[in-house]
């Protein structure tokens, strides 16, 4: 668990680190929060506490249904549970959102009424910030950009589904096409299979640089995959910015043509020239001004 002190202005005036006790339980896991918090206050007045969690959550109750990094927590109400303990106020998000939120605040998107945010990461993460606002949807899970499909008979994504754009263009994605186009699989033997296997997006995308074909094949599907989920998302919003973030947005430099080529050719009734195509320009820190900015108590509508 990270966590960091930050003025009303959005600078980071203090940080803190602790590990989450997981195998301990959801009372270790509030104390350990709750250390992490009275830490980084010290003697400073401090106003709110922001919150993100990888997860499903409910914003409006602080409430965490599931998260896939703490197993132990079940309808945990960590919001309401760490106020207590804290007497401050807790807002809760989706880690994924907070990212958006933090891009647009203070990042990427500084300035711009309305943005998507992708997270390229071991699966795609994502968040919808409108009018300066996150958009929750209905049920809080708006904004699961990962599972937009881009080919219903695609490979299978973590989430059960075929040909989520999560399949294509994830770290995970990558390296499953990596594989292949390499007729390699985890069980395959000899030298050449096993530095296939220990390659990562990074260094795929530095061999697609200097032209490997089978690199620059992998990159061109998860570009079109990538580029044909953005056009629906901005499609559907009528976005003009997409941020991308996370490990494989490194390789914005491959994928970028692709995604230009698809909203060419798909966006209806929208300038694709007005796009902007953005690389997240805070990194780790997204999320965690992201969750100053929720506690801030402007970052949360719809
Ligand atoms: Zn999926």
């Amino acid at each position: 668990m990270r966590g960091a002190r930050v003025a009303p202005h959005g600078r980071i005036l203090a940080r803190a680190r602790v590990s989450t006790p997981v195998a301990d339980g959801p009372d270790a896991i509030l104390g350990a929060l709750a250390g992490l918090c009275r830490n980084l206050a010290g003697r400073t007045r401090v106003a709110a506490v922001g919150l993100g969690v990888p997860g499903a959550v409910s914003q409006r109750r602080g409430v965490v249904f599931s998260s896939p990094n703490i197993p132990c927590w079940h309808d945990e109400p960590i919001g309401p549970r760490l106020a207590r303990r804290l007497g401050l106020p807790v807002l809760v998000d989706n880690d994924a959102n907070l990212h958006a939120l933090g891009e647009h605040w203070l990042g990427a998107g500084k300035g711009v009424p309305n943005l998507v945010l992708a997270t390229l990461g071991t699966g795609i993460g994502g968040g919808i910030v409108l009018r300066g606002r996150l958009w929750h949807g209905d049920a809080g899970r708006a904004g699961e950009l990962g599972h937009t499909v881009v080919d219903p008979d695609g490979p299978l994504c973590g989430c059960g589904a075929t040909g989520c754009v999560e399949a294509y263009a994830s770290a995970t994605g990558i390296l499953r096409a990596w594989r292949f186009e390499n007729r390699v699989t985890p069980s395959s033997r000899g030298a050449a299979a096993r530095r296939i296997l220990r390659d990562t997006p990074e260094t795929i995308a530095a061999r697609a640089r200097r032209g490997d074909p089978r690199a620059l094949a992998v990159f061109a599907e998860a570009g079109r995959a990538l580029g044909v989920a953005t056009a629906s998302w901005l499609q559907a919003l009528d976005v003009h910015t997409v941020v991308f973030g996370g490990g494989v947005a490194g390789a914005l430099d491959l994928l970028e043509p692709l995604v230009r080529i698809e909203l060419d050719a798909r966006l209806f009734g929208l300038d694709a020239r007005r796009i902007r195509i953005l690389r997240a320009a805070l990194g780790d820190d997204a999320g965690i001004l992201g969750a100053a900015k929720l506690a801030l108590g402007k970052g949360s509508g719809g």
